[in-house]
């Protein structure tokens, strides 16, 4: 049977779409493998009601609240390709199970690509933190050691002075020019040069950054950026059109959240490089209500 919308990617973004079509009475499938970005994150903070609430707990709660509506499915399967144009979209699922649907709605978020660097993956969500919007708080005031990932890093150190005044750069092997030096001494910044080559740490506390594997520097938390990329295929398949956004790419969307292809939205981290889970769920509302008003007789 023909889905309104078939959803791909049932995470905050995915589900507020969801929620919005099943009110609309509309019949709506979301496939989803279950991997939320923030899943290495013990509290997700600055959500507005769920404030420290763990994301599981909040999507748990979603999920739920979901059941009260009999146009939603959820299905765990992951989808592997796309085809199709207005009104006549096909999915498929590894499982080889096509899902027809009048609109598609993207959301299934990005993956982030952990450095080659002992101890990374160890300590990220826990102690090797992306955001201080997401975190910053509860490490208010503690050392915060930053990895170099390119000129934003310079700007995130004056950002960061609202959070703490113990910052340490590491380099990490960039070269830092003479004006950002003058910038980080005037801070109070301390500039830690050489490669990064480990993390110590204990269960995913950290406790210092190994540099040039000859040095152990102090830290409370430390601050990266990795690169990320779409965590599916399916945009390439449907030769969706792409934006650079500094760490990796986006969907690009109009303000109806519909990408270049007529009948295909996209919402979260999927489309908008300015990760957080409100911004997910208001993008993932947005894209629902215009997939359903594209559809009005
Ligand atoms: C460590 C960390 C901590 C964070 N903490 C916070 C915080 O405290 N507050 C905050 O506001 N934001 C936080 N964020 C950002 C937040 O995680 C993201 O903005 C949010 O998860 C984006 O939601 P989304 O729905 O776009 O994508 P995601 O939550 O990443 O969900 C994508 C979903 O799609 C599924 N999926 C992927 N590919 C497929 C496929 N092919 N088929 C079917 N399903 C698929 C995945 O399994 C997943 O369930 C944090 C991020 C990180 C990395």
């Amino acid at each position: 049977m023909h889905n309104d919308v078939l959803i791909v990617g049932g995470s905050f973004a995915g589900l507020a779409a969801a929620l919005q079509l099943g009110r609309a009475r509309r019949k709506v499938t979301v496939l989803d493998t279950g991997l939320p970005r923030n899943r290495y994150a013990a509290h997700s903070h600055g959500v507005l009601g769920h404030d420290h609430k763990s994301p599981a707990e909040i999507l748990g709660a979603a999920r739920e609240q979901l059941a009260r509506y009999p146009t939603i499915e959820l299905i765990n399967a992951r989808a592997t390709n796309a085809s199709g144009t207005l009104d006549d979209f096909a999915v498929t699922t590894q499982g080889g199970q096509i899902h027809y649907a009048r609109r598609l709605l993207l959301s299934y978020g990005v993956v982030d690509k952990f450095p080659a660097m002992p101890g990374f993956a160890d300590c990220w969500g826990k102690s090797v933190l992306p955001c201080p919007y997401c975190d910053g708080f509860e490490v208010a005031g503690q050392h915060w050691g930053l990895l170099y990932s390119g000129p934003h890093s310079l700007h995130m150190v004056q950002l960061y002075g609202d959070w703490t005044d113990r910052i340490t750069l590491f380099a990490d092997g960039h070269a830092i020019d003479a004006q950002a030096r003058a910038d980080l001494k005037r801070r109070h910044v301390s500039l830690v040069e050489g490669k990064v080559t480990g993390l110590h740490h204990d269960n995913g506390q950290i406790a210092a950054v190994r540099v040039d594997d000859t040095r152990d520097v102090a830290v409370d938390v430390l601050f990266a950026h990795p690169h990320n990329a779409p965590a599916g295929d399916l945009h390439t398949a449907l030769g969706l059109e792409l934006e650079d956004v500094g760490l990796g790419v986006a969907l690009k969307v109009d303000d109806t959240r519909q990408t270049s292809l007529q009948g295909v939205y996209a919402a979260g981290d999927l489309a908008n490089p300015m990760a957080s889970v409100t911004l997910a769920t208001a993008h993932g509302a947005m894209a629902g209500i215009f997939a359903q008003r594209s559809m009005l007789s």
